[in-house]
């Protein structure tokens, strides 16, 4: 085999984390940065990968500002609609939590894009950028560790880097090689996910209903349609899958429990996910990081996982921006203390919010209740909640 290519940075996995850092990587002056995704990663400028499918993403007003940084904010609200209003709620109880844009002096509290869409428009920035080369459809074979970086395998060449990005996904192959475990915790729960039809305008108003069976999410999005996220046990999906689609919306119009959004007419295809919460019990190593899923999946319950990873990515790549020796370990390290507070809370988040909203009798369900009165009527706790929830609170 011929010597191996070097480049300053590899990334295995050119999901929605492995491209936005490269993206993001350049930005803060990276020289060069090479991504190695495992299947094409488009058909005529239709994403492919995984991270691409009939799914949406609820971004964040933070994350918003981050891909402003990147001129990816115009392409993306040309083809997303804009949350301004989120109203959480509890099935056949008082109480609801208003978050307003306009009360919270925001142009939006986020926007939420179908991510073909989002992929598109990744894939097109990073296409645009000399500075990144993308290896597609590839294999990595194997990772070794080099005094002073890795050495990747490809089936027909060698390369070499100083950092070794692991952005392959909650199963991360990369993560293994790196001698990292992961602790992967199976909730039993799956989401069930499919864009509504509806019979009248959504106003921009982001809908998170807490039931008896778990959270159900309805999402803005372009036109008279909105994004479902239903979880629920394995068993609860498994039957609501198999209904057909005028059954199907009987019952999603009951399960949502409210007439302000007009009849539900008609669903785009149905897909499900099993939530299954992966944390990786290191995220750092000398000469290499692990992103994403590879380093945390979460419950989509408030849409946070890309989110979270988005602020990860931005400090990282500014961490690493200037810097000779991106692998050097203290540095790495100065990068995940900084993010370990909001990736704790943000994930212990959505492990126990829909935990603590399935109580339905008890202290904590009247607490809960309050917890929802209070939110509403308090501007105040209302704001730093909303800050916090748009990835908008100070440090993130
Ligand atoms: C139902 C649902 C709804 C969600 N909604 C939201 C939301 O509204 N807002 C939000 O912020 N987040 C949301 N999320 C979370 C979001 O989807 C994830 O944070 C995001 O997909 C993580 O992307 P990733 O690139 O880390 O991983 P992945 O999407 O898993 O991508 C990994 C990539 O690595 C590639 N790969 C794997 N192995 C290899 C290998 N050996 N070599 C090369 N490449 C490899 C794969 O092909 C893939 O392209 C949601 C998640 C779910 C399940």
């Amino acid at each position: 085999m011929s010597t191996p290519s070097h480049s300053p940075v590899i990334i295995v996995g050119g999901g929605m984390a492995g491209l936005a850092l490269a993206l993001l990587l350049r930005h803060h002056g990276q020289p060069g940065v090479t991504l190695i995704e495992a299947v094409t990663l488009a058909d005529n400028g239709d994403p492919l990968t995984p991270s691409f499918d009939a799914r949406s993403t609820a971004l964040s007003a933070g994350s918003l500002n981050i891909l402003e940084r990147l001129g990816l904010v115009a392409p993306l609200l040309a083809q997303a609609a804009a949350i301004d209003i989120v109203d959480v709620s509890r099935r056949g109880r008082l109480g609801h939590a208003r978050m307003v844009a306009a009360e919270e002096k925001l142009p939006r509290l986020g926007a939420v894009v179908e991510n073909r869409w989002l992929g598109r428009v990744l894939l097109d920035a990073a296409a645009a950028d000399q500075g990144i080369e993308v290896i597609a459809p590839m294999q990595v074979q194997s990772v070794r560790r080099l005094t002073s970086g890795y050495q990747v395998a490809l089936p027909d060449r060698e390369l070499t880097c100083d950092l070794l990005v692991a952005a392959d996904g909650a199963h991360s192959r990369v993560r293994e090689w790196l001698g990292i475990p992961a602790h992967h915790d199976d909730t039993g729960h799956d989401a069930l996910i499919a864009n509504i039809g509806l019979s009248r305008p959504h106003q921009g108003i982001a809908w998170e209903r807490f039931l008896d069976t778990g959270p159900l999410a309805l999402l803005p999005l372009t036109g008279e349609r909105m994004a479902l996220v239903w979880t629920g046990t394995r068993a609860h999906i498994d039957r609501l899958a198999a209904l057909p689609q005028d059954a199907f919306l009987d019952a999603l119009h009951d399960a949502f429990g409210e007439d302000r959004l007009g009849a539900f007419t008609h669903m785009g295809e149905r897909q499900r996910y099993p939530l299954v919460l992966t944390h990786a019990s290191a995220q750092a190593v000398p000469h290499a990081v692990v992103v994403g899923n590879a380093a945390h999946s979460l419950h989509p319950v408030a849409g946070q996982g890309f989110n979270l990873t988005l602020r990860d990515l931005a400090l990282l790549a500014h961490t690493l921006g200037g810097i000779n020796a991106p692998g050097d370990l203290s540095v790495l390290n100065r990068y995940v203390t900084a993010r370990t507070a909001d990736q704790a809370l943000v994930s212990q988040a959505s492990r126990w919010v829909p935990e603590l909203f399935r109580v339905r009798f008890g202290p904590f369900a009247h607490t809960r209740q309050l917890g929802l009165v209070a939110l509403d009527l308090w501007p105040g706790l209302r704001s730093a909640f909303a800050a916090r929830a748009m990835g908008l609170a100070h440090g993130q």
